[in-house]
């Protein structure tokens, strides 16, 4: 059989952090059949292997010794659904946006909340991507990945997700799974989710669409967020922190003002752009890396610095953060 492998295979066009990145081998998956002859190949090697989707929430290692998998395999389908919903099927290596795009325009809204995250569909579920509102669990029926420990095929139900804020049993066990489809559903009739700021405004209008709900997304963020294609990034670099009650009760003490969410009994959730901004590090320069003038909570590496450099700043974030707030931030991008 010939082999899947790439030599000396260049990850920096594959980050959209632009971190100069190589692996000893790369490879393209196209359909399962692939996925399983490179799990061979790279076992028989004695190689290590991981995916890559559109490398939006990474910051890699300027190279790695094993085989990096880029995930390719396509096709998007709409199933029979049901009365109460539609359901909609969708190849790992599709895009993320593309795909709501593709069924925004078929009809079938719900997933224009999260129009124009980057990435694939597989990554989706890994860390239940969110954003205005809505939630990947918040629309997801099942999904198919290959467990690498017990070499099979399987389907994951939400229950078997075990989805939480940025979180999943994927997230939690890296390397373990690799997602090759995803199925989604699509409630009937569809209500739109408009409480979130920036939406609010068309709540207000008639008769709002989901179509409307998704042009306006994606130019509220276009507005907020610098672009990764002109000024690389991996978007939100720090989970919005979730801290007990009385914490975030004396922030607000000493700092009136300060933005707070709700969150699970007994805690609640605070802004880590707004703690960044208030630190005096929005548009801090730190050699090729920086955090964005545009959003405090995104790190930008417009001199293409390598993974040490970005991991250098978020420290020196975290302990200024730490230093003025008494609260740590965690970061949301997976270093590998
Ligand atoms: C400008 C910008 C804005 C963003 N906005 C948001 C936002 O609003 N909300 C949000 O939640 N996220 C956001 N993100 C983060 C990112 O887009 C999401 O996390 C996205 O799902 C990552 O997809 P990806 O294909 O790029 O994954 P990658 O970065 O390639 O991979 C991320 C992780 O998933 C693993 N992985 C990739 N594919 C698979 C697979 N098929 N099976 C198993 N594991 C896999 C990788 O090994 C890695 O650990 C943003 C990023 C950027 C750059």
């Amino acid at each position: 059989m010939t082999s899947l492998l790439i030599p000396d295979f260049d990850l920096g066009p594959h980050n959209t952090l632009a971190v100069p990145a190589r692996s000893r081998f790369g490879a393209v998956v196209t359909d399962k059949g692939v996925l399983e002859q490179l799990v061979a190949e790279a076992e028989e090697r004695g190689l290590p292997l991981r995916m890559l989707g559109g490398g939006s929430n990474v910051v890699l290692s300027s190279q790695f010794e094993g085989v990096t998998a880029l995930m390719g395999i396509k096709g998007i389908s709409v199933l029979d659904g049901t009365a109460e919903a539609a359901l909609v099927e969708a190849g790992a290596g599709e895009t993320w946006h593309d795909l709501v795009a593709q069924t925004v325009r078929q009809g079938l809204g719900g997933l224009e909340n999260l129009a124009a995250i980057p990435g694939t569909v597989g990554a989706a579920p890994v860390q239940n991507i969110g954003a205005y509102g809505v939630e990947l669990a918040d629309r997801f029926e099942q999904l198919e990945a290959y467990d690498h420990e017990k070499r099979m095929f399987r389907v994951f139900s939400r229950e078997d997700c075990r989805f939480a804020y940025r979180d999943s049993v994927f997230k939690a066990h890296p390397g373990r799974f690799t997602v090759v489809s995803v199925r989604l559903r699509l409630p009937r009739p569809w209500v739109p989710v408009l409480n979130y700021a920036g939406l609010s405004t068309l709540g207000a209008e008639r008769e709002v669409s989901a179509e409307r709900v998704f042009e306006t997304v994606v130019a509220v963020r276009a507005s907020k967020l610098p672009d990764w294609r002109t000024l690389p990034n991996a978007g939100s670099f720090f989970h919005n922190p979730v801290v007990p009650v009385a914490v975030a009760d004396a922030l607000i003490a000493r700092h009136p003002g300060a933005p707070r969410y709700p969150a699970a009994e007994g805690f609640a959730k605070l802004s880590a752009g707004w703690l960044i901004e208030r630190a005096g590090l929005k548009g801090h320069r730190q050699g090729p890396v920086g955090v964005s003038e545009q959003h405090a909570l995104v790190l930008v590496n417009p001199g293409h610095g390598t993974q040490e450099d970005v991991a250098a700043l978020a420290r020196h974030i975290q302990a200024k953060v730490e230093a003025e707030f008494g609260v740590r931030l965690t970061p949301e991008p997976i270093f590998m």
